[in-house]
């Protein structure tokens, strides 16, 4: 339970933090809220030499809208996501979402842009990202550059993100239809989603149900097809590859993947 030795840096500001990143190379990390990172680190299934500390930039923390979108600064907390009355007005599927994850000293200190750039298929703002269709905005020391959700999550704990690349900011254009979902299976109200599902209008997005957050595509097709919510949602596990473990057998996470689904979608019509 004890981290191997590493070099800790603060950055000052977003140049800083890319010239330590850069400076530190493949075995550098960014650390943000740490509460992802600090317990693989323990556990030495992440072993970085340098950390570099963003946690103080506070410059990349803000909700604000822009230019038709909602623009989120990627060091913004879950706490400040689910109290934001930008998205409770605009976005409440993020700010309920937000408003779900860990405990309330998780949501002080973790934030939106670890919580994507970690792409834990467990955690629940990656498929809250791929349903409102957000663009997340990353820079380099080359500049920066836009990466839709559905191209940024890889593979497990894989992400578009090469290595000293920051993630800044995330861009969710304002949803066309007012109805939303977000649906969390856990065993107690504290736990990662053993099956989530984050719905906004017609799009559907699955937490653990494969190595990534994934859309549900065949949900949507048959959305698009005029399927009502119960035929839609019987195709919630087509496609996906859920782990089996103790939390429960794949069938089982099969089987909610539907159930939730049918409830989102049926929430979310009530909504719309
Ligand atoms: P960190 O741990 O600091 O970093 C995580 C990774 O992202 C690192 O590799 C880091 O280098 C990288 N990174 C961080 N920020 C950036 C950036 N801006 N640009 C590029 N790379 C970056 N999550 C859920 O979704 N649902 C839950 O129910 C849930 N429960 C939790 C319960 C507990 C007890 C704990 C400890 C965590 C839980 N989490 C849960 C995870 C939590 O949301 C994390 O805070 C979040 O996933 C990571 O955010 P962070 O700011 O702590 O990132």
């Amino acid at each position: 339970m004890i981290p191997a030795p590493f070099t800790y840096k603060r950055a000052a500001s977003v140049d800083e933090a890319l010239d330590l990143a850069a400076q530190a190379g493949e075995e550098g990390k960014f650390l943000a809220g740490g509460h992802s990172l600090m317990p693989l680190m323990k556990l030495r299934l992440a072993v970085p030499e340098t950390l570099v500390d963003i946690g103080r930039l506070t410059e990349l923390s803000y909700v604000r809208e822009d230019d038709g979108q909602i623009a989120v600064g990627a060091l913004t907390t879950h706490g400040e996501l689910a109290r934001s009355d930008v998205l409770r007005r605009e976005l409440p599927l993020l700010a309920h979402a937000a408003g779900q994850v860990g405990d309330p000293q998780v949501r002080h200190c973790g934030t939106i842009g670890g919580s994507l750039a970690h792409a834990d298929p467990a955690a629940d703002l990656p498929a809250v990202a791929l349903a409102l269709g957000a663009t997340l905005r990353a820079r380099g020391q080359s500049g920066s550059r836009d990466i839709a959700a559905d191209d940024f999550f890889l593979g497990l704990f894989e992400t578009a993100l090469q290595p000293g690349e920051l993630l800044t900011e995330i861009r969710i254009p304002k949803p066309s239809s007012a109805g939303w979902s977000f649906q969390k299976f856990t065993k107690r109200g504290i736990d990662w989603a053993i099956v989530g599902v984050a719905v906004q209008g017609a799009n559907v997005a699955l937490v653990n149900m494969g190595a990534t957050p994934i859309r549900a595509g065949a949900v949507e097709s048959a959305l698009a097809s005029g399927a009502a919510p119960r035929e839609a949602a019987a195709h919630a596990a087509e496609g996906t590859n859920p782990a089996d473990d103790l939390n429960g057998p794949r069938a089982y996470r099969e089987h909610l993947a539907r159930v939730l689904v049918r409830r989102a979608l049926e929430e979310s019509s009530a909504r719309g």
